[in-house]
């Protein structure tokens, strides 16, 4: 629903120009943290989901065992879940063929997520998913400006059909992507969060670090509400890009920021990926995480609803008290790359500037 200005409803008026009450900025506004979800593709996989399958097409195919999945975080204590479309642009639908169902497969992952959320009687925000093209932007690449907007837009257009509270674009490497992603985004006129991968010493794939995430940050206000990280190689790694990010908030506690740290370190074990992260180790990297500066936490690859449970509870349990140094990150959580330890020393030189391609799935 929109209304006008003078018709506003809650007398609140955003300032993206979204004059009706959002629950995303309500649950913002009312809680200190919000506890996200886990993972989506690793745990769609844990339930049959195969290695080559587009996880988008469960929505339709398999509508049972993606509530379950969802259900499965809400029950968690998860405040916010994000909907199974992550590769639900038409870039990478048509790896399978199923780039004429944009509209339908997002659409039917964000009622499925809706009609869980109402049964179980809590309120929870629905994320729509945003991931990468997986294209590489001309002239390096093919994919061209203007056609990129217009799949973001696509895709958000049919979030926000399905009822997406907030628009969360994801695992992003390319400052260049973010852009054009959050521009095809505004079309749906709904609150958007970014979050990109630091997993390549410090910085993502694209070298982009936590300055230049925080500049972007900056340049796309008022229309981007949070940013932060997620994916990559570690809760370690993650929670020292909290502070990276924190450190170059201009706007000092006025950004809000995201973490959502893979459930440790992907382990090749008989042939398939593991995450050899505990919920232990989640808890604490939760309670790290919000005091590093982050408000909206969650895990990514490898995040189970168990961990999630043990995620919401230390949160639950533990008071907030100062950041944690280096030193504690690495005697809690493990290894901090040295990248990530340049930029928090104030070095935000690019180091290296890896581009290539690579397909991503959660
Ligand atoms: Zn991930």
């Amino acid at each position: 629903m929109r209304v006008k200005p003078n018709m506003d409803i809650s007398g609140k008026i955003t300032d993206i120009g979204i004059n009706v009450p959002n629950l995303f900025e309500k649950l913002l506004n009312e809680k200190q943290t919000l506890l996200a979800d886990g993972a989506t593709g690793t745990n769609l996989f844990a339930m049959g989901l195969q290695s080559g399958d587009a996880p988008e097409l469960w929505n339709v195919d398999q509508p049972d065992k993606v509530a379950a999945h969802y259900r499965s975080f809400i029950d968690a204590g998860s405040d916010i879940v994000l909907t199974n479309t992550f590769g639900g642009t038409r870039y990478r639908l048509k790896l399978h063929n199923a780039q004429d169902r944009v509209a339908e497969l997002n659409i039917a992952a964000t009622e499925i997520l809706k009609a869980v959320i109402a049964d179980s009687g809590r309120e929870v925000i629905v994320a729509g998913s945003i991931g990468p093209s997986g294209e590489i932007l001309a002239p390096l690449g093919e994919m061209q400006p203007d056609e990129a907007v217009a799949a973001f837009t696509e895709q958000a257009l049919a979030l926000k059909k399905g009822g997406a509270d907030v628009l969360w674009i994801e695992t992003m490497s390319s400052l260049e992507e973010v852009e054009l992603a959050v521009k095809g985004a505004r079309e749906a006129e709904l609150p958007i969060v970014f979050t990109m991968s630091l997993d390549t010493n410090g910085r993502t794939m694209m070298g982009v670090g936590a300055s230049d995430l925080m500049a972007l940050d900056q340049q796309l206000k008022p229309h981007v509400h949070a940013c932060g990280t997620n994916c990559g190689i570690g809760a370690s790694e993650v929670v020292a890009a909290v502070l990276n990010l924190k450190l170059n908030a201009t706007d000092g506690s006025e950004s809000i920021l995201i973490a959502k740290a893979n459930c440790g370190i992907p382990e090749f074990v008989d042939g398939e990926i593991v995450y050899n992260g505990t919920p232990e180790i989640m808890a604490n990297y939760a309670v790290m995480a919000r005091n590093a500066g982050a408000r909206i936490i969650g895990g990514c690859c490898g995040t189970s609803a168990e961990h999630v449970v043990a995620m919401r509870k230390a949160l639950d349990s533990t008071p907030i008290s100062a950041p944690p140094t280096l030193d504690d990150i690495q005697r809690v959580l493990g290894e901090i790359s040295e990248g990530a330890k340049a930029q928090a020393r104030g070095e935000h030189r690019v180091v290296t500037r890896v581009v290539k391609r690579r397909r991503r799935r959660h």
